[in-house]
């Protein structure tokens, strides 16, 4: 990108955008550019880097203060780790690895494209997605699992390259060697890969016998997963390197673990809080007590005051969730006023002296101004 375009004005946006902003636009620009879209079309391709390029610096906080406060002019010095060598003509280097920044499948999608089709590189694998439940006790403390991933290994027999060990390779009978024709539908996409050699132009004499010459099979494997506390539902964990394996050479996928937390027995979760709900008698609740009360890390001792009603809730500050930006939310005691059953008569006695002392109505605020007496609750 030459000096003095705006990276503002290439996505479209207002100097203050939000990153949701400065994203959002920048996906819905590089969509309509991708290169894999507009074949062929080079003004469409040096919009898509220069797009790709004031993306590339918007979307890093640092980056963007160093654009902001140097204007146009600013350049990234050596370029961006791990991006290998300095940047390109536009300043900006394709990254495999960050193409999940996005988010999403979609644009993941459109550069696995790219990368499969266009790029003389190895292909990168597929990211592989799944569910995991874990407990709000992992989410309290953070836990490590280990868990079973299926995904295509190399075919033990031929390694991978689809023939019968010791069979030699031959040109290719279905594209003569040109290494295109992708069968589709009974159409022959001219432009594509050919299916037998993989656009190799050669192909076995033989077919290995068990992978049927599709190079990968299907194989278990153990993955040891690393999950942080204050994780929740919906969070988003990625394992690098532990998706489908790249072709020959190229880098594995990625794993992307989409977490659900499993409802705890006693526990309710608010964002970082936790809500207990902690029955106490009726004396507890009139006189005041000491009661212990379980929290994620054990049980601590709260004291009542006198008079609480049943509903009440109790902060117990630093008792609930760890936050993502360090501390822990509250732990909030909900009371509920247990009723005495099955009294004996001396009880029986004493409540009813008790009802004698103190001949009040709770209900009368309800009737002022509201339903008539002889209502269902008067
Ligand atoms: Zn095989
Ligand atoms: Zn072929």
């Amino acid at each position: 990108m030459g000096a003095g375009k705006d990276y503002y004005q290439v996505l479209g946006v207002p100097r203050g955008a939000t990153d949701k902003e400065i994203k959002a636009a920048y996906r819905r620009l590089a969509r309509k550019n991708h290169p894999d879209v507009n074949p062929g079309d080079s003004a469409a391709e040096a919009r898509f880097k220069e797009i790709s390029g004031a993306y590339e610096v918007l979307s890093d906080p640092e980056k963007r203060k160093k654009y902001d406060a140097f204007g146009a002019g600013f350049d990234i010095p050596g370029g961006p780790p791990g991006a290998g060598g300095a940047p390109g003509a536009g300043g900006f280097t394709f990254r495999p690895g960050e193409r999940f920044e996005f988010g999403g499948g979609d644009l993941g999608d459109l550069f696995g494209g790219l990368f499969g089709r266009r790029s003389a590189a190895p292909p990168p694998g597929e990211d592989l997605q799944h569910e995991l439940e874990v407990t709000l006790e992992e989410a309290y403390t953070g836990s490590e699992r280990r868990m079973t991933i299926t995904s295509p290994d190399v075919c033990p027999t031929c390694r991978g390259g689809g023939g019968e060990p010791g069979s030699g390779r031959e040109t290719c009978p279905a594209c003569k060697g040109s290494g295109r024709g992708h069968q589709w539908g009974g159409i022959t996409l001219g432009n594509e890969p050919c299916d037998r050699c993989r656009g190799t132009g050669q192909a076995p004499v033989l077919t290995c016998h068990t992978c049927r010459g599709q190079g990968p099979v299907e194989r278990p494997r153990g993955v040891t997963v690393t999950i942080p506390k204050a994780v929740d539902t919906g969070s988003k964990l990625r394992i690098a390197g532990q998706g489908n394996p790249g072709g020959t050479g190229g880098p594995a996928g990625d794993l992307y673990l989409i977490l659900k937390v499993k409802p705890h027995s006693l526990f309710e979760r608010k964002g970082d809080d936790l809500v207990v709900e902690v029955p106490v008698t009726f004396p507890e609740a009139a006189l005041g007590a000491e009661v212990q009360i379980p929290t994620l890390s054990g049980k601590v001792t709260m004291r009542i005051p006198a008079g609480v009603q049943s509903g009440q809730q109790l902060r117990l500050a630093g008792q609930g969730m760890p936050r993502r930006s360090g501390g822990y939310g509250d732990l909030f005691a909900r009371l509920r006023v247990t009723v005495p059953r099955n009294l004996t008569n001396e009880e029986h006695e004493l409540i009813t002296r008790l009802r004698e002392l103190r001949p009040e109505n709770p209900r009368e605020r309800l009737l002022i101004g509201g339903s008539r007496a002889g209502g269902p609750h008067a």
